[in-house]
């Protein structure tokens, strides 16, 4: 372990007039995205290249013009906003009076907290992310910043991201492949005093895995992400940090044991020494191997590091279902591992057994197994996620009954600031007061929604929606014009939209429990819906299928054969290659956020949130964060939360449900009774609800801050190292 010194270099995106040189500083920490107005300090210089380098501002700087950058340097309104973004970054940056320290001020700053994830979803233009897991893990490092946790995360950058997803004329979903210049992302190269880059090792049977380590600033929060993609790499493990979620098991393995083990030598390397260390799902679970390990060479026995490496240990799993569990086969453990079991003081067999004894889901190393075995805390990520995992994972505690297996749950949340629409938030501004920025979990503060006149919040509304659909229509009007596409797919992609119409948003990964087809249970039903004259429906849909998913990519196709049926008269879309930005326009625009999964399948879910935050209203399964949240009042319910024996039962009784609350509860809401000026008095009143009630309790403030209070801060008590 060196205790050497640490070079971060943030690079010069272009030469700055002086007056406005801090700007590439702002660039190269993404603070600036859950910030507006450092959003358009970037975007004011020239909004046209803002949207070509997709909201970039490290390849914005270096391709905007020396002409405007001078325009910008000297016009007075711009410099005002300048200044006073810089001056509010910098506060920001100095961390006085943070969340942290009030709440904790006798606690020992240097007692730091690892937070490791496979996937982190910060902006659209860093593809880090496949879906949920990867949107609750960016959440949580820029909530933690906002509250001043001493936290730093690892994870990979991919330099081929997820993919590209493009659905033909048939519906059918293609992934193309692009390759990410690391040169024009806000990563900053981490070097030694020799200037040459860090890197860590980590050794596997016959040759060593080498990674580089760069950096993300997530406000006050590091992360460092691995890249395999070095010279002194074979070409296999070069392709280790290519691509997310590979179903090669092979690949998944090693790359679980470079998070893993790696994580805890990033740690070292870079001088930090975690007392907590947080798994996010069960993929970096050989971080407490690597840790027992460190702690048997120095001369403890096995049991003994166990005891002192669980103290310090969380756990998050997000599955609620044994197939879903991250595994794999004893044989290819076997391979990997056979040198570290000695070193351990076990045996094969004990080895092997602390992630299968006795598992009734099979006789696989199962990732999850691994990592509650090793965690003193461990929590699922709903209140019915909660129950569904103490007993899917009671047989770990035979001796105990199912509602004291030690895995608790902390709810999801989401990150405020992130995911709310400008104008909402101004509107906040004045009927809230700033407080509501202070303590966006505090429910008396979001008591006060109740006074907002209702043709305020309706005008925010009706511009965000108006928004939203000029987004989506510029997205078709640009792939007509590059002259690849069918008619149909520019039809598809939402040409035909109507800003009056009520909006329905839908938009997840499509894996089948999450049943993208159930809107179309019953084919004519949903037509006539569409087609009413007096009360038009129109739906939006975003999102992609796993590659290997043939289901989920014929989820699509099903979508994509209503979109081509003319009787849907344009009211379907489908809106290619979902990532943040989409998903953005789409839960500040909609009136109706609808999710479908098949209870209990949906661990939390967290896009119905960021759409409450907005004023949209939730129509789903009582599954997951929304079996919390209802209260009946608030939004809708599909369905009674009951679980039928046959998937096709369930189905049919939601389906239903569906179209029966659909017709009769909420297009009388949102086109009956409405005052002189078009305002639906009974549909603001929920809308406020919905506010009122849900935002504060689903922010990742109130998540982050249970976190600290449930599992960071007890670890940090319990744990001497
Ligand atoms: C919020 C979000 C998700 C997660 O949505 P779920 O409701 O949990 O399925 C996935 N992808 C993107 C891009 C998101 O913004």
């Amino acid at each position: 372990m060196s205790s050497e010194k640490i070079i971060r270099l943030i690079p010069q995106t272009t030469a700055l007039p002086k007056r406005i040189e801090r700007l590439n500083d702002l660039a190269y920490n993404i603070w600036w995205s859950w910030h507006p107005e450092a959003v358009s300090l970037f975007s004011k210089i020239d909004p046209v290249l803002w949207n070509v380098e997709l909201h970039d501002p490290v390849a914005f700087l270096q391709n905007v013009s020396r002409a405007n950058l001078n325009q910008v340097a000297n016009d007075k309104q711009y410099l005002a906003i300048y200044d006073r973004v810089v001056e509010d970054f910098d506060q920001y940056m100095l961390s006085e009076g943070t969340w942290y320290q009030t709440h904790y001020p006798d606690m020992d700053p240097k007692k730091s907290i690892a937070y490791l994830s496979f996937e982190f979803g910060l902006h659209e233009s860093i593809p880090a992310y496949a879906g949920g897991l990867g949107i609750l893990a960016g959440d949580h490092l820029k909530e933690a910043s906002d509250m001043g946790l001493p936290l730093a995360a690892i994870g990979f950058i991919y330099n081929q991201g997820y993919f590209v997803q493009k659905i033909t004329e048939d519906g059918w979903q293609e992934t193309s492949n692009f390759y990410l210049d690391f040169s024009k992302l806000p990563m900053i190269p981490l070097l030694d005093e020799n200037g040459k880059n860090i890197t860590v090792s980590v050794p596997l049977p016959g040759r060593n895995i080498v990674a580089r380590v760069w950096e993300i600033q997530v406000g006050r929060i590091p992360l460092y992400l691995l890249d395999t993609n070095v010279e002194d790499n074979s070409s296999f493990d070069q392709q280790l940090t290519a691509k997310l979620y590979t179903s090669d098991l092979k690949t998944r393995i090693t790359q679980e044991i470079l998070l893993g083990i790696g994580g805890v030598h990033v740690m070292r390397r870079l001088g930090y020494n975690p007392v907590v260390w947080h798994m996010n799902e069960g993929h970096s679970a050989f971080l407490a191997i690597e840790r027992c390990r460190e702690l048997v060479v120095e001369g403890k026995t096995f049991e003994e590091a166990v005891e002192i490496v669980k103290k310090g240990n969380v756990f998050t799993t997000h599955t609620p279902v044994p197939a879903g569990n991250d595994k794999f086969p004893v044989w290819l453990v076997e391979k990997y591992f056979s040198q570290i079991w000695p070193e351990l003081g076990l045996t094969r067999d004990q080895f092997i057994d602390l992630a299968k004894e006795a598992s009734p889901y099979g006789d696989q190393f199962t990732m999850p197994i691994l990592a509650l075995r090793l965690s003193e805390r461990s929590n699922g990520v709903s209140e019915l996620h909660g129950m569904v995992s103490r007993k899917m994972w009671q047989f770990l505690w035979p001796e105990k009954h199912v509602d004291e297996v030690p895995i608790k749950h902390i709810t999801n949340g989401v990150h405020t600031f992130s995911w709310i629409s400008r104008r909402m938030a101004i509107l906040f501004d004045q009927y809230l007061g700033r407080e509501w920025r202070e303590n966006p979990d505090d429910p008396g503060i979001w008591e006060r929604v109740k006074a907002i006149p209702d043709e305020e919040i309706w005008a925010v509304k009706r511009h965000q929606k108006r928004k939203l659909l000029r987004f989506i229509n510029d997205k078709a009007r640009e792939q007509w014009s590059e002259g690849t596409v069918h008619p149909i797919q520019v039809l598809a992609g939402g040409v035909l939209l109507d800003s009056d119409a009520l909006t329905i948003g839908f938009a997840r990964r499509f894996p089948t429990y999450k049943r993208g087809y159930l809107l179309f249970h019953d084919y004519e039903r949903l037509m006539s819906i569409l087609n009413n004259v007096n009360q038009p429906v129109q739906v939006l849909f975003s999102g992609k299928a796993h590659p290997a998913d043939e289901p989920g990519k014929m989820i699509i196709q099903k979508i994509y054969r209503a979109i081509k049926d003319h009787r849907s008269g344009g009211r379907l879309v489908f809106i290619e290659d979902y990532n943040m930005e989409i998903a953005r326009h789409l839960v500040q625009g909609v009136d109706v956020w609808l999710n479908t999964p098949r209870r209990p399948n949906e661990a939390s879910g967290t896009s119905g949130m960021k759409a409450a935050l907005n004023g949209g209203l939730n129509f789903s399964i009582l599954d997951g964060w929304w079996h919390e949240g209802y209260n009946g009042k608030n939004g809708w319910a599909i369905g009674d939360g009951k679980e039928y024996e046959s998937n096709e039962k369930q189905d049919e009784m939601d389906a239903l449900s569906l179209y029966e609350i659909l017709e009769e509860q909420i297009l009388p809401l949102y086109y009956s009774g409405r005052t002189i000026s078009g305002i639906p008095t009974g549909w603001m009143t929920r809308v406020k609800d919905a506010i009122r009630t849900l935002a504060p309790q689903f922010s990742t403030r109130r998540m982050v801050s249970d976190y600290v209070h449930e599992m960071y801060v007890p670890a940090m008590k319990e744990s001497q190292q």
